[in-house]
């Protein structure tokens, strides 16, 4: 980060700053609502459920940055939610349910574990017979690239029935550095696949040029754009957050046409009945029994014949 500006896009992400006292709009308790903590299915702390084939499993509270817009800045930053993360009694939890078959590893920065306990961890889900896949989210590619080593890439990669993908969290191109290119290579030259999933904030990387600099820039370094979250009601982050439309707008604006369809990312709300997309909807102007009338980019239209069932 710059350490003469304040409005460095990587400072403002890391810096604690006083706006974060105003809170107006963030809930309080977020995670235990948008975790669906609060239900009849008892689950361990370490799992949280909006889906019946995946869950979120949270086997660490350490990060190697400590993000100001986090979401789960109760347990992570703050530490006023006291959740307990115990890997076996998750681990335990997920060979009860058969109908689990993708695991999504988080935290925290989950490649913060030693090399030995992800080897561990890793081994035993994948004894389980109806895990198919395993997720990791970890910002570590991007802000500890170094934490990429051939420990780690033993403990990760190889062949294997069950695929390992990471996604990592890069919001601003000033974050990508050799460093990263070089930490992604390695994860995918022993089998593993990268994908971003970044925040859209207010200030950081809200407008047009930064937004497609973002997703072209992640792309020459073999990161595939995955996701962009609205930056979620939490508490204490009401200075981050942009209009709910803001990020389906900088799809029409700043990729969808303007660059290739591998940098566009889906927009997402993330919410306690999961992840909402938002399209920019501007691609279907008129229909009638003939025939749509189909807009691009450019704010050109086409017709195409609307074809009976
Ligand atoms: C985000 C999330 C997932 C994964 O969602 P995908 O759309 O499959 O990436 C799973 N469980 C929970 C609780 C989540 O928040
Ligand atoms: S790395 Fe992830 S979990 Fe950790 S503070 Fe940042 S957003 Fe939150």
């Amino acid at each position: 980060m710059d350490k003469d500006d304040p409005n460095c896009p990587i400072r403002m992400q890391v810096i604690p700053s006083s706006k974060e006292q105003v809170n107006e709009f963030g809930m309080d308790d977020y995670l235990v609502y948008k975790e669906n903590r609060d239900t009849d299915e008892v689950r361990p702390d370490s799992i949280a459920r909006q889906y019946h084939d995946r869950i979120a499993f949270t086997v660490i509270e350490t990060c190697g940055i400590y993000c100001r817009h986090c979401f789960r800045k109760e347990v992570i930053v703050d530490q006023d939610l006291k959740l307990r993360f115990d890997i076996q009694e998750g681990l335990d939890w997920i060979a009860e349910h058969p109908e689990i078959r993708d695991v999504l590893i988080t935290g925290g920065d989950p490649l913060l574990l030693s090399d030995d306990k992800l080897g561990d961890l890793i081994a035993k889900l994948r004894a389980i017979p109806h895990v198919q896949m395993i997720r990791f989210g970890s910002r570590l590619p991007i802000v500890l690239p170094q934490r990429i080593t051939e420990g780690l890439k033993k403990a990760l990669g190889g062949f294997h029935r069950v695929p390992i993908w990471i996604n990592t969290q890069c919001n601003h191109p000033k974050e990508i550095t050799e460093e990263t290119a070089k930490a992604v290579y390695e994860l995918m030259t022993c089998g593993i696949n990268v994908g971003n999933q970044a925040v859209l904030l207010k200030g950081i990387n809200d407008d047009v040029p930064t937004f497609r600099e973002l997703h072209q820039k992640l792309l020459t370094v073999r990161i595939k754009p995955y996701y962009v979250f609205y930056c979620e009601p939490a508490p204490g982050i009401d200075h981050f957050r942009t209009s709910v439309e803001k990020g389906a707008e900088l799809i029409r604006d700043a990729l969808r046409g303007h660059t290739t369809g591998l940098a566009q990312p889906m927009y997402v709300l993330a919410t306690k009945i999961g992840k909402i997309p938002l399209m920019p909807d501007y691609y279907i102007v008129d229909k009638n029994e003939k025939e749509y009338t189909l807009r691009n980019y450019k704010g050109e239209t086409t017709k195409i014949p609307n074809i009976p069932e």
